[in-house]
């Protein structure tokens, strides 16, 4: 196996243990946690637990001045006890209550296999000594199960060896709200109620969400099952293996659901740590030959690439009532919540590669579709209008203005809609699933814009809202917003065409006329887009005076300070032009970035690939780069100095986009999907792998030429190689 698959020590920035703990953390989209300190030592260090996929506790949010229609409530994952932790005892001495040595020698995180490995040197306090070696998992088959195999060898004694696990609730938990005074960390401590369920589980109550978990764990040494402790008889110079099962639940409702424990009682009888390590194995083939991306380029980047793609695959929910949350299951920053981080930045990796991932995501939406409904008519709006930020479909954004007021969320998530369902062509999904969250999306605009009279013309206006950048509040006429909702209602009117019972004629033509007379602002004498009416009238932030310590400028600055200035926290009306770049020439998309390159500080790590990726296609190549490589390192460079409180992983779908989208130039024309060539001097060599219409087709980049090879036949497709393109056509 090459070595960029595996996440060493010396791959990353630095040794701080909640930073290491979210780098190394191992999840599988239902139950994630951080690759803590394996055994626990007297001095405490990190802040190690575990996070299970939208399960999380609400409290209200008390407000200074409450308003109509305030979210109501804070929804916080919550953080479970440490699963990957152990206790070591040797003749009645503890690892975690007197100064052993413990000396790691390695620790990898195997991407290729979906595994943690390492070893250590141990000495006891009194002299014993032995090398401890674990392999562990987030199991891909069974993903309620948590698996760990340790290795005793080495040793200079003959004896016991007692291995054991704290899995007490409610002990070490929000070590940062006591720490940091960072907004993007939890704000809500979250107290479970524990009961004892059968022998083998607990169950974890939360209360005011009525959710639950069960909790237990299972140690083997050949075939003697132990519920508490793992306990190796070690026999001097031999090699002693034991196994331990952690099983984490699906979320319950509060009532004792007894197939549930039957199902996990039969897991555990069933249990062996061979067969699911083989399982895990073959997951992460079938993902690494469909998801794999190869690059020439600087030594670190092939494994940064990979350690993206590797984050991306194992956060995603995959039960259709989660979603991915900001930080993926790898800490507790942004609560756990869910953003438009997924529709518009994690989506299309996902969309073009697994879109049987793509579409449980998209299910989500739909799953929470009623209480978006609900949200809309609170709002004395029709429709549907998607949280800003939610765990179970609520709002849970307790600060409108950068919150709530993000009404473009509800077209991002028709975009990715429109977006699965041309790379998929799967049109039953749409049709039982899509196309009503499509249309209440739709019916959103039609009530919430309005028709005025702008620059002489009837054309169509929302007021009132606050596009992506999160330094610019409560505007009118976001750009963005504006081109979206077009967007959303263009393909409402599309699919009405194919669902006329779902909609009313009257309806399908008012999206149409809002459509075509979105007013989409333009500044005539700059020749640019207008982020909004009056973002360009604003005095321009003033850059030279303010210290790089003061970015984020957020930590620095009171909101009203940062709202009057022109100056955007991250890419915003450029995100028009990178989606739909048949509506842009190039002359007018390089005035457009150069203009707000300069008024940008790239405050979210949600910037700098939608940078990389119009820099690519504009032929600034070198600026492309720059973009890319901060995009793809992100994450292992520490660049925003917030890793410790789980990776970015809007950002890492990014470092995709910036490859597939720029590098790689992908768009369509027509319904044709086009290839191009836009690598840049530092990378020489470019292939991956796209799922269109269920045609797996390797594409392949070099200094000259863009070749694709289908390396499993879908639905009809043709491919036409120019020089430097390559021309995907749908149609017979
Ligand atoms: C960004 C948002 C993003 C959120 C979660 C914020 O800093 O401004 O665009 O959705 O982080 O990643």
């Amino acid at each position: 196996m090459k070595n960029d698959f595996l996440l060493q020590m010396s791959d990353v920035q630095n040794t701080t243990p909640e930073y290491i703990e979210t780098l190394f953390t191992l999840s599988n989209g239902h139950m994630g946690l951080r690759g803590s300190n394996l055994i626990q030592e007297i001095h405490k260090t990190g802040n190690p637990g575990t996070f299970v996929n939208g399960f999380y506790e609400k409290k209200p949010i008390i407000y200074g001045e409450w308003a109509y229609g305030y979210a109501e409530n804070h929804q916080t994952i919550i953080k479970l006890p440490d699963i990957r932790g152990i206790i070591l005892t040797v003749n009645g001495h503890q690892s975690d209550e007197e100064e052993w040595m413990i000396k790691k020698d390695t620790f990898k995180l195997n991407m290729a296999k979906g595994l943690i490995e390492e070893s250590y040197r141990v000495q006891t306090i009194n002299g014993e000594s032995f090398r401890f070696s674990a392999e562990s998992f987030t199991s891909f088959e069974y993903s309620e199960i948590y698996a760990s195999k340790y290795t005793i060898s080495d040793s200079n004694f003959s004896g016991e060896i007692v291995i054991e696990k704290d899995l007490s609730v409610n002990k070490n938990s929000d070590h940062y709200s006591e720490v940091d005074n960072d907004p993007r960390v939890a704000s809500t401590k979250s107290d479970l109620t524990v009961e004892k369920y059968d022998e083998r589980f607990e169950q974890l109550k939360a209360h005011n969400s009525q959710q639950s978990i069960l909790f237990g764990q299972v140690n083997l040494v050949s075939d003697k099952a132990n519920y508490k402790s793992l306990i190796l008889d070690i026999k001097k110079n031999e090699e002693v293996t034991g196994y331990n099962f952690v099983i984490v639940s699906e979320i319950l409702k509060q009532t004792k659901d007894k197939p549930v424990i039957n199902e996990l009682n039969q897991l555990i009888d069933d249990f062996e740590y061979g067969f699911l390590l083989k399982k895990q194995k073959e997951y992460f083939n079938k993902f690494w030959a469909v998801s794999d991306i190869e690059l020439s380029g600087q030594d670190k980047l092939q494994k940064g690439i990979r350690f993206n793609l590797f984050q991306l695959f194992q956060n995603a929910g995959r039960n259709c009532t989660t979603n991915f949350a900001a930080k993926g299951l790898t800490g507790e920053g942004y609560e756990g919540h869910y953003f438009w981080d997924t529709e518009m930045y994690i989506l299309p990796f996902f969309i073009y590669t697994q879109p049987s991932i793509a579409k449980s995501l998209l299910t989500y939406r739909s799953y929470v579709l009623p209480q978006a409904k609900k949200r809309a008519k609170k709002l004395h709006q029709k429709g549907a209008l998607f949280a800003w930020r939610t765990i179970d479909g609520d709002e849970a954004s307790a600060y409108y203005p950068a919150g709530t007021a993000q009404v473009h969320i509800n077209a991002d998530i028709s975009h990715a809609f429109q977006l699965y369902e041309r790379v998929t062509g799967d049109h039953q999904f749409m049709k039982e699933t899509g196309a009503e969250v499509v249309f209440e999306t739709a019916r959103f605009w039609l009530s919430f814009g309005h028709f005025g009279n702008k620059e002489g013309q009837r054309q169509f206006c929302i007021d009132g809202v606050t596009g992506p950048d999160e330094y610019t509040a409560l505007v009118n006429n976001n750009y963005y917003t504006n081109k979206m909702a077009q967007s959303n209602l263009s393909y409402a009117v599309e699919l009405a065409g194919q669902y006329p019972e779902m909609i009313t004629e009257f309806e399908n033509s008012q999206w149409q006329d809002a459509a075509r007379n979105m007013y989409l602002p333009y500044d005539e004498k700059k020749q640019i887009i207008k982020q909004d009416d009056s973002f360009l009238d604003k005095e321009v932030w003033p850059f030279e005076e303010t210290p790089k310590e003061n970015y984020p400028l957020l930590l620095h600055y009171h909101p009203m300070i940062i709202y009057k200035y022109q100056v955007s926290k991250q890419a915003d009306g450029l995100l028009a032009p990178l989606l739909f770049p048949n509506d842009y020439d190039k002359e007018q998309i390089i005035r457009d970035y150069n203009y707000y390159e300069g008024v940008t500080t790239h405050d979210s790590s949600l910037s700098r690939s939608v940078f990389s990726i119009l820099a690519s296609r504009t032929g600034q190549k070198k600026k492309a780069y720059n973009y890319f490589m901060d995009t793809a390192l992100m994450d292992i460079v520490d660049l925003q100095g917030n890793a410790k409180d789980g990776v970015h992983a809007a950002n890492m779908g990014g470092s995709w986009l910036s490859l597939i989208y720029g590098f790689a130039g992908l768009s369509y024309q027509g319904s044709d999907l086009i290839i191009e060539n836009n690598l840049p001097d530092e990378i020489s060599n470019l292939a991956f792998t796209l799922n269109l219409r269920g045609n797996l087709i390797k594409i392949y980049l070099d200094n000259c030429k863009v070749r694709g090879k289908i390396i499993q036949k879908g639905k009809f497709i043709q491919l036409e190689e120019l020089d430097n393109r390559l021309i995907v056509r749908f149609n017979k």
